[in-house]
């Protein structure tokens, strides 16, 4: 990796997307000494950001002049591709495009050889760890794309997290992510179940979820997530149900599209989109253990 062409502090760095992850991970790289600027279209986004110490710019065109990077942090890559058609004409030479979000793979290699044919450098470098990393800057990032341009932009990835892993090329960061939180979700879904079953029993729920992290059922949900945010019905993880709810979409989509035959895929997919159908977008993904107790 050339030091010359890395980018380093006190660079600018622009954050399009202000919410539940942009705020937390924009403070990451601010506290690592970029100079950062952050946009939202949302007026409430931009001034709890404001409220926070962040400088936030009123137009996209205003965060992205004159940035070094410029990472998005949007809802899913339909959006991610209208707001980069919107920023094009303001970027600056050299600016390295980084979509942080959870897109979609195949949509995300289209629109990475689109930029690159009009010379700008894109990146896909999704995130894995939820708002308490994103807050930490303990994130797991996987990325997708040219190698030389991940070198470039590994100072500003390592302000937000410690692992970067160069999974392959364009889209192979948001495929790698979005076959994580199918994975995540799975596990999540089976132990929201066991435990609606193990009560019906007359096992106490805390009881069966020390049994699973002592035993083989142990994942990151049963360690993570199933008293702090389902047994309590705290239900606040900051990650909702409908961003999970497309990730596993975009899993089973990306089968479908490769023609890898993925039936649990299939049926994890279909239970989420019910309880979303069900709970609604503004739940938690962590709700699912409501939806796993509801009577159908
Ligand atoms: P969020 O809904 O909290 O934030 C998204 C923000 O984008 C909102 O503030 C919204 O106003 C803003 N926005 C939408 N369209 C915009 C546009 N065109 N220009 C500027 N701003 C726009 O979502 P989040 O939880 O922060 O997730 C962001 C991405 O990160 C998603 O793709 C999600 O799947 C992924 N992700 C989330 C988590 C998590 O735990 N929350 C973890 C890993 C990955």
């Amino acid at each position: 990796m050339s030091q010359s062409s890395t980018i380093l502090p006190p660079a600018k760095v622009a954050v399009i997307g202000l919410g539940n992850m942009g705020q937390p991970m924009a403070a990451c790289i601010s506290r690592a000494g970029y100079q950062v600027v952050g946009f939202d279209l949302s007026a409430d986004a931009r001034a709890k950001f404001a409220a926070a110490g962040g400088k936030a710019a009123s137009s996209v065109a205003d965060a992205v002049s004159d940035a070094a990077v410029v990472i998005t942090l949007l809802p899913d890559g339909k959006i991610v591709r209208a707001a980069i058609e919107g920023m094009k004409a303001h970027l600056a030479r050299g600016t390295v495009v980084i979509d942080m979000s959870s897109s979609a793979p195949v949509g995300t290699k289209a629109l990475g050889e689109e930029l690159i044919a009009a010379g700008i450098a894109f990146i896909d470098a999704p995130v894995s760890g939820g708002v308490k990393r994103a807050i930490d800057g303990t994130l797991a990032i996987m990325a997708g794309g040219d190698g030389k341009t991940l070198d470039k932009a590994t100072p500003v990835l390592q302000a937000m997290g410690k692992s970067v892993f160069h999974a392959g090329p364009l889209g192979a960061g948001h495929a790698a992510k979005a076959l994580n939180n199918y994975v995540s979700a799975a596990g999540l879904a089976a132990a929201a179940e066991a435990v609606a079953i193990a009560e019906r029993f007359g096992i106490d729920p805390n009881t069966l979820v020390d049994v699973f992290n002592a035993s083989t059922g142990r994942n990151n949900s049963t360690e993570n997530k199933l008293k702090q945010f389902i047994i309590s019905q705290k239900f606040n993880s900051g990650f909702s149900l409908a961003l999970m709810a497309k990730d596993i979409r975009t899993a089973d989509d990306l089968a479908h599209q490769l023609g890898v035959p993925a039936p649990l895929a299939d049926e994890v997919a279909a239970q989420w989109d019910a309880a979303l159908e069900m709970l609604g977008s503004s739940a938690d993904h962590t709700e699912i253990g409501r939806y796993s107790t509801a009577k159908r």
